[in-house]
Protein backbone atom coordinates (compact mmCIF):
# COMPACT_ATOMS: atom_id res chain seq x y z
CA UNK A 1 0.00 0.00 0.00
CA UNK A 2 2.79 2.45 0.79
CA UNK A 3 4.52 1.46 -2.21
CA UNK A 4 1.56 1.47 -4.52
CA UNK A 5 1.01 5.48 -2.91
CA UNK A 6 4.59 6.26 -3.17
CA UNK A 7 4.56 5.18 -6.79
CA UNK A 8 1.49 7.59 -6.99
CA UNK A 9 3.09 10.89 -5.65
CA UNK A 10 6.07 9.97 -8.08
CA UNK A 11 3.75 10.15 -10.80
CA UNK A 12 2.31 13.39 -9.71
CA UNK A 13 5.80 14.23 -9.06
CA UNK A 14 7.28 13.84 -12.57
CA UNK A 15 4.28 15.33 -14.11
CA UNK A 16 4.32 18.80 -11.71
CA UNK A 17 8.07 18.53 -13.26
CA UNK A 18 7.03 18.39 -17.12
CA UNK A 19 4.60 21.11 -16.82
CA UNK A 20 7.73 23.23 -14.79
CA UNK A 21 9.94 22.62 -17.57
CA UNK A 22 7.35 23.52 -20.56
CA UNK A 23 6.79 26.37 -18.82
CA UNK A 24 10.17 27.60 -18.59
CA UNK A 25 10.58 26.34 -22.76
CA UNK A 26 7.44 28.74 -23.37
CA UNK A 27 9.20 31.33 -21.41
CA UNK A 28 12.30 31.42 -23.22
CA UNK A 29 10.73 31.18 -26.38
CA UNK A 30 8.11 34.09 -25.87
CA UNK A 31 11.74 36.27 -24.26
CA UNK A 32 13.38 35.41 -27.75
CA UNK A 33 10.11 35.98 -29.74
CA UNK A 34 10.06 39.22 -28.03
CA UNK A 35 13.49 40.34 -28.84
CA UNK A 36 12.72 39.32 -32.76
CA UNK A 37 9.48 41.18 -32.72
CA UNK A 38 11.50 44.26 -31.41
CA UNK A 39 8.89 44.24 -28.16
CA UNK A 40 11.38 44.51 -25.24
CA UNK A 41 10.38 48.42 -23.83
CA UNK A 42 12.11 49.56 -21.12
CA UNK A 43 10.29 51.49 -18.34
CA UNK A 44 12.20 54.18 -16.05
CA UNK A 45 11.42 54.42 -12.33
CA UNK A 46 12.26 57.51 -10.44
CA UNK A 47 15.58 57.46 -7.67
CA UNK A 48 15.46 60.44 -5.46
CA UNK A 49 17.07 62.17 -2.96
CA UNK A 50 15.18 62.11 0.69
CA UNK A 51 18.29 64.82 1.81
CA UNK A 52 18.19 67.26 -1.44
CA UNK A 53 14.71 66.54 -2.17
CA UNK A 54 15.18 65.89 -5.61
CA UNK A 55 15.37 63.71 -8.41
CA UNK A 56 19.04 61.62 -8.65
CA UNK A 57 17.96 58.64 -11.43
CA UNK A 58 16.05 56.57 -13.15
CA UNK A 59 15.89 52.58 -12.84
CA UNK A 60 15.44 51.52 -16.41
CA UNK A 61 13.27 48.14 -15.80
CA UNK A 62 12.05 45.88 -18.66
CA UNK A 63 8.46 45.87 -20.00
CA UNK A 64 7.73 43.30 -23.04
CA UNK A 65 4.89 44.10 -25.48
CA UNK A 66 2.69 41.16 -25.87
CA UNK A 67 0.72 40.33 -29.16
CA UNK A 68 -2.29 42.02 -27.90
CA UNK A 69 -0.11 44.88 -27.39
CA UNK A 70 -0.36 44.62 -23.42
CA UNK A 71 2.60 45.52 -21.41
CA UNK A 72 3.89 42.50 -19.58
CA UNK A 73 6.49 42.33 -16.77
CA UNK A 74 9.87 40.63 -16.61
CA UNK A 75 8.49 37.88 -14.57
CA UNK A 76 6.57 36.61 -17.72
CA UNK A 77 10.01 35.81 -19.23
CA UNK A 78 11.84 35.30 -15.77
CA UNK A 79 13.14 31.86 -16.54
CA UNK A 80 15.11 33.65 -20.53
CA UNK A 81 16.55 35.52 -18.16
CA UNK A 82 18.68 32.27 -17.03
CA UNK A 83 19.06 31.21 -20.94
CA UNK A 84 22.83 32.12 -21.19
CA UNK A 85 22.02 33.16 -24.88
CA UNK A 86 18.50 34.44 -24.95
CA UNK A 87 19.38 36.54 -22.14
CA UNK A 88 21.97 38.13 -23.72
CA UNK A 89 20.02 38.75 -26.78
CA UNK A 90 17.44 40.34 -24.06
CA UNK A 91 19.88 42.16 -22.49
CA UNK A 92 21.31 43.63 -25.62
CA UNK A 93 17.71 44.36 -27.13
CA UNK A 94 17.41 46.42 -23.33
CA UNK A 95 20.56 48.30 -23.86
CA UNK A 96 19.97 49.24 -26.73
CA UNK A 97 16.53 50.82 -26.37
CA UNK A 98 17.30 52.56 -23.05
CA UNK A 99 20.96 53.74 -24.84
CA UNK A 100 18.84 55.52 -27.56
CA UNK A 101 16.59 57.00 -24.92
CA UNK A 102 19.58 58.54 -23.27
CA UNK A 103 20.31 60.00 -26.62
CA UNK A 104 16.62 61.43 -27.08
CA UNK A 105 16.73 63.02 -23.55
CA UNK A 106 20.33 64.35 -24.20
CA UNK A 107 19.08 66.08 -27.55
CA UNK A 108 16.05 67.62 -26.04
CA UNK A 109 18.13 68.88 -22.98
CA UNK A 110 16.95 66.54 -20.24
CA UNK A 111 19.02 65.00 -17.76
CA UNK A 112 18.09 62.01 -16.53
CA UNK A 113 20.81 61.87 -13.97
CA UNK A 114 22.29 57.82 -13.43
CA UNK A 115 20.27 55.81 -15.51
CA UNK A 116 20.44 52.03 -14.06
CA UNK A 117 19.86 49.09 -15.92
CA UNK A 118 19.90 45.66 -14.52
CA UNK A 119 21.54 42.22 -15.70
CA UNK A 120 21.07 38.90 -15.15
CA UNK A 121 23.29 36.50 -13.65
CA UNK A 122 23.94 34.82 -16.68
CA UNK A 123 24.50 37.93 -18.83
CA UNK A 124 27.00 39.10 -16.36
CA UNK A 125 29.12 35.71 -16.36
CA UNK A 126 29.12 35.97 -20.32
CA UNK A 127 32.88 35.98 -21.51
CA UNK A 128 31.99 38.54 -23.72
CA UNK A 129 29.72 40.83 -21.26
CA UNK A 130 32.47 43.80 -21.00
CA UNK A 131 33.42 43.88 -24.62
CA UNK A 132 29.86 44.09 -25.59
CA UNK A 133 28.48 46.54 -23.12
CA UNK A 134 31.72 48.94 -23.31
CA UNK A 135 30.90 49.09 -27.29
CA UNK A 136 27.02 49.33 -27.26
CA UNK A 137 27.66 52.35 -24.79
CA UNK A 138 30.31 54.22 -26.44
CA UNK A 139 28.79 53.64 -29.73
CA UNK A 140 25.87 55.78 -28.39
CA UNK A 141 28.55 58.64 -26.76
CA UNK A 142 27.24 57.93 -23.99
CA UNK A 143 29.41 58.77 -20.78
CA UNK A 144 30.30 55.45 -18.64
CA UNK A 145 29.68 57.43 -15.36
CA UNK A 146 25.84 57.70 -16.72
CA UNK A 147 24.99 54.38 -15.94
CA UNK A 148 24.58 51.87 -13.05
CA UNK A 149 25.25 48.27 -13.60
CA UNK A 150 22.81 46.65 -11.18
CA UNK A 151 23.56 42.78 -10.49
CA UNK A 152 22.61 40.51 -7.77
CA UNK A 153 24.55 38.54 -4.77
CA UNK A 154 24.21 35.80 -7.60
CA UNK A 155 26.90 36.23 -9.38
CA UNK A 156 29.03 35.64 -6.67
CA UNK A 157 27.74 31.80 -6.42
CA UNK A 158 28.04 28.85 -7.90
CA UNK A 159 31.58 29.73 -9.31
CA UNK A 160 34.86 31.07 -8.13
CA UNK A 161 34.13 34.03 -7.00
CA UNK A 162 37.23 35.51 -8.21
CA UNK A 163 35.72 36.09 -11.92
CA UNK A 164 32.74 38.11 -10.70
CA UNK A 165 34.65 40.23 -8.69
CA UNK A 166 37.31 40.96 -11.35
CA UNK A 167 34.29 41.78 -13.98
CA UNK A 168 32.91 43.93 -10.89
CA UNK A 169 36.53 45.97 -10.87
CA UNK A 170 37.17 46.17 -14.40
CA UNK A 171 33.54 47.81 -15.03
CA UNK A 172 34.27 50.07 -11.75
CA UNK A 173 37.81 50.91 -13.52
CA UNK A 174 35.64 51.58 -16.78
CA UNK A 175 33.60 54.27 -14.64
CA UNK A 176 30.75 52.32 -14.60
CA UNK A 177 28.81 52.96 -11.47
CA UNK A 178 27.74 49.32 -9.30
CA UNK A 179 24.58 49.04 -7.34
CA UNK A 180 23.93 45.01 -5.51
CA UNK A 181 20.56 44.59 -6.30
CA UNK A 182 17.98 42.69 -3.51
CA UNK A 183 20.34 43.33 -1.13
CA UNK A 184 20.18 41.13 2.28
CA UNK A 185 18.63 38.28 0.17
CA UNK A 186 21.76 37.01 -1.22
CA UNK A 187 24.77 35.11 -0.29
CA UNK A 188 28.17 36.23 1.44
CA UNK A 189 27.75 39.93 1.01
CA UNK A 190 29.91 41.26 4.07
CA UNK A 191 33.26 39.40 1.86
CA UNK A 192 32.25 40.77 -1.35
CA UNK A 193 31.26 44.43 0.24
CA UNK A 194 34.89 44.97 1.89
CA UNK A 195 36.83 43.83 -0.87
CA UNK A 196 34.76 45.11 -4.07
CA UNK A 197 33.88 48.75 -5.60
CA UNK A 198 30.60 48.81 -5.17
CA UNK A 199 28.89 51.88 -4.73
CA UNK A 200 26.02 51.53 -4.38
CA UNK A 201 23.15 49.00 -1.59
CA UNK A 202 19.68 48.76 -2.62
CA UNK A 203 18.24 47.24 0.06
CA UNK A 204 15.17 44.61 -1.36
CA UNK A 205 11.85 45.66 -1.04
CA UNK A 206 11.07 42.33 0.90
CA UNK A 207 12.35 44.22 4.03
CA UNK A 208 10.56 47.28 3.40
CA UNK A 209 7.37 45.67 3.01
CA UNK A 210 6.84 44.46 6.29
CA UNK A 211 8.94 47.31 8.21
CA UNK A 212 6.05 49.12 10.07
CA UNK A 213 5.03 45.90 11.85
CA UNK A 214 8.50 44.06 12.07
CA UNK A 215 10.66 44.22 14.55
CA UNK A 216 12.62 41.87 12.37
CA UNK A 217 12.72 44.00 9.08
CA UNK A 218 13.34 46.73 11.29
CA UNK A 219 16.58 45.52 12.61
CA UNK A 220 18.31 44.45 9.13
CA UNK A 221 17.23 47.70 7.46
CA UNK A 222 18.86 49.71 10.10
CA UNK A 223 21.87 46.95 10.19
CA UNK A 224 22.11 47.76 6.52
CA UNK A 225 22.09 51.66 6.44
CA UNK A 226 24.83 51.17 9.39
CA UNK A 227 27.14 48.66 7.17
CA UNK A 228 26.66 51.33 4.09
CA UNK A 229 27.66 54.36 5.90
CA UNK A 230 30.72 52.72 7.70
CA UNK A 231 31.69 51.52 4.26
CA UNK A 232 31.08 54.63 2.52
CA UNK A 233 28.43 52.74 0.16
CA UNK A 234 25.50 54.59 -0.94
CA UNK A 235 22.12 53.11 0.10
CA UNK A 236 19.05 52.77 -1.52
CA UNK A 237 15.69 51.30 -0.39
CA UNK A 238 13.11 50.08 -2.91
CA UNK A 239 9.46 49.34 -2.45
CA UNK A 240 8.26 52.07 -0.48
CA UNK A 241 4.95 52.38 -1.19
CA UNK A 242 3.75 54.14 2.25
CA UNK A 243 4.51 57.13 4.34
CA UNK A 244 4.40 55.09 7.50
CA UNK A 245 7.68 53.78 5.27
CA UNK A 246 9.43 56.70 4.86
CA UNK A 247 8.92 58.27 8.06
CA UNK A 248 10.58 55.14 9.98
CA UNK A 249 13.20 54.97 7.17
CA UNK A 250 14.12 58.91 7.54
CA UNK A 251 13.94 58.18 11.07
CA UNK A 252 17.08 55.78 10.40
CA UNK A 253 18.82 58.25 8.03
CA UNK A 254 18.08 56.95 4.48
CA UNK A 255 19.07 59.26 2.25
CA UNK A 256 18.01 57.55 -1.89
CA UNK A 257 14.91 55.82 -1.94
CA UNK A 258 12.56 54.11 -4.67
CA UNK A 259 9.07 53.30 -4.60
CA UNK A 260 5.58 53.63 -5.78
CA UNK A 261 5.42 56.47 -3.21
CA UNK A 262 7.52 58.19 -5.27
CA UNK A 263 6.39 57.17 -8.87
CA UNK A 264 5.52 53.87 -10.69
CA UNK A 265 7.87 52.87 -13.29
CA UNK A 266 6.81 54.49 -16.74
CA UNK A 267 7.37 55.21 -20.05
CA UNK A 268 10.15 57.36 -21.06
CA UNK A 269 8.22 60.13 -22.13
CA UNK A 270 6.54 60.47 -18.61
CA UNK A 271 10.21 59.77 -17.33
CA UNK A 272 11.31 63.04 -18.81
CA UNK A 273 8.24 64.83 -17.05
CA UNK A 274 9.37 63.42 -13.88
CA UNK A 275 13.17 65.11 -14.48
CA UNK A 276 12.43 68.27 -16.49
CA UNK A 277 11.09 70.37 -13.60
CA UNK A 278 14.31 69.41 -11.55
CA UNK A 279 16.23 70.32 -15.04
CA UNK A 280 15.11 73.40 -15.91
CA UNK A 281 13.92 75.10 -12.57
CA UNK A 282 14.56 72.48 -9.56
CA UNK A 283 17.07 74.97 -7.60
CA UNK A 284 14.90 77.70 -8.23
CA UNK A 285 11.43 75.83 -7.34
CA UNK A 286 13.52 74.25 -4.46
CA UNK A 287 13.73 77.83 -2.77
CA UNK A 288 10.06 78.95 -3.83
CA UNK A 289 8.78 75.25 -2.51
CA UNK A 290 6.88 76.13 -5.33
CA UNK A 291 4.61 72.65 -6.73
CA UNK A 292 6.50 70.79 -9.23
CA UNK A 293 4.25 68.89 -11.57
CA UNK A 294 4.31 65.28 -12.12
CA UNK A 295 5.93 64.76 -9.30
CA UNK A 296 4.56 62.98 -6.34
CA UNK A 297 3.78 65.68 -3.38
CA UNK A 298 5.86 63.37 -1.03
CA UNK A 299 8.97 65.22 -3.06
CA UNK A 300 8.01 68.83 -2.01
CA UNK A 301 8.89 67.41 1.62
P1 LIG B 1 14.43 44.80 -9.30
O1 LIG B 1 15.58 45.22 -10.13
O2 LIG B 1 14.68 44.58 -7.86
O3 LIG B 1 13.33 45.91 -9.57
C1 LIG B 1 12.42 46.36 -8.63
C2 LIG B 1 11.03 45.81 -8.90
O4 LIG B 1 10.13 46.33 -7.94
C3 LIG B 1 10.45 46.23 -10.23
O5 LIG B 1 9.62 45.18 -10.67
C4 LIG B 1 9.60 47.44 -9.87
O6 LIG B 1 8.58 47.70 -10.81
C5 LIG B 1 9.06 46.99 -8.56
N1 LIG B 1 8.68 48.09 -7.68
C6 LIG B 1 9.16 49.35 -7.66
N2 LIG B 1 8.60 50.09 -6.69
C7 LIG B 1 7.75 49.25 -6.05
C8 LIG B 1 6.87 49.42 -4.93
O7 LIG B 1 6.76 50.48 -4.32
N3 LIG B 1 6.15 48.33 -4.56
C9 LIG B 1 6.25 47.13 -5.20
N4 LIG B 1 5.51 46.12 -4.75
N5 LIG B 1 7.08 46.93 -6.24
C10 LIG B 1 7.82 47.98 -6.67
P2 LIG B 1 9.65 44.71 -12.19
O8 LIG B 1 9.77 45.90 -13.07
O9 LIG B 1 8.52 43.77 -12.37
O10 LIG B 1 11.01 43.92 -12.26
C11 LIG B 1 11.20 42.78 -11.51
C12 LIG B 1 12.61 42.28 -11.60
O11 LIG B 1 12.92 41.89 -12.94
C13 LIG B 1 13.65 43.33 -11.26
O12 LIG B 1 13.77 43.46 -9.87
C14 LIG B 1 14.87 42.75 -11.93
O13 LIG B 1 15.45 41.77 -11.11
C15 LIG B 1 14.28 42.09 -13.15
N6 LIG B 1 14.51 42.98 -14.30
C16 LIG B 1 13.86 44.12 -14.65
N7 LIG B 1 14.36 44.65 -15.77
C17 LIG B 1 15.38 43.85 -16.15
C18 LIG B 1 16.33 43.87 -17.23
O14 LIG B 1 16.35 44.77 -18.08
N8 LIG B 1 17.22 42.86 -17.28
C19 LIG B 1 17.25 41.86 -16.36
N9 LIG B 1 18.17 40.90 -16.47
N10 LIG B 1 16.39 41.81 -15.32
C20 LIG B 1 15.46 42.80 -15.23
MG1 LIG C 1 17.10 46.45 -10.01
MG1 LIG D 1 15.79 44.88 -6.30
MG1 LIG E 1 14.06 41.99 -7.47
Amino acid sequence: QAKARGRGQMTVFSLEMKQETQRRVAMVNLGRKAVESDSIIPYYQLQVSLEENRPIGFEALLRRRDRQGRICAPSSISAAFEDAEVAEAIGDAMLKAVLADMQMAENRGVDLGTVSVNFSTAEFRSATFIDRLTNRIADAGIDFSRVMIEVTEGVFLGRPADSAAQTIRTLHDLGFKIALDDFGTGYASLVHLRQLPVDTLKIDQSFIRALVDSKDDLAIVSAILNLGASLGLNVIAEGIESEAQLSILRGLKLRYAQGYLFAHPVPIEEAFALALPWQTQGHARDQAHGERPGIHKRMIG
